[in-house]
């Protein structure tokens, strides 16, 4: 009889162990229980209520609500900085763009040019036909 009572407190204790596990939150590796709130930027760490003031006091501490906002504000900057480079990248296509626009038109204006002589050529020839055949 005892040893099945045992037995299934030792189930029970494996089960609750693991749920423990399961839905911990991080808490201090030094002060066991103890949930880990604080990050030490001089130590780059997080650290307890009690790790911030027994072991760390006068170190550069802030909540990890405020660090995680900071992460948040300095990934927007980063972002701000990618729109940026997009935009300047975007007006040196318009650049090219308007660049290669005045080629095409310069090509444009060689090829009207290249016409008109041609044409000239072909109505001094037509003349010339013209007069030959008068003669
Ligand atoms: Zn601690
Ligand atoms: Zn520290």
């Amino acid at each position: 009889m005892e040893e099945s009572d045992c037995h299934q407190m030792g189930a029970n204790d494996g089960n609750g162990k693991h749920d423990w596990l399961e839905k911990k939150e991080p808490t201090c590796t030094t002060h066991p229980g103890k949930k880990l709130k604080y990050y030490d930027e001089d130590c780059k760490q997080m650290l307890c209520s009690a790790c911030a003031v027994v072991n760390h006091s006068g170190h550069k501490c802030s909540t990890l609500a405020d660090t995680a906002k900071k992460c948040k504000d300095s990934n927007s900057s980063k972002i701000a900085q990618v729109q940026k480079q997009v935009q300047e990248l975007k007006e040196a296509e318009n650049l090219t763009t308007g660049v290669m626009h005045s080629l095409d038109q310069n090509y444009q204006h060689g090829v009207d040019l290249i016409n008109a002589e041609t044409n000239k050529v072909q109505r001094k020839n037509e003349k010339k036909l013209s007069l030959g055949r008068l003669d």
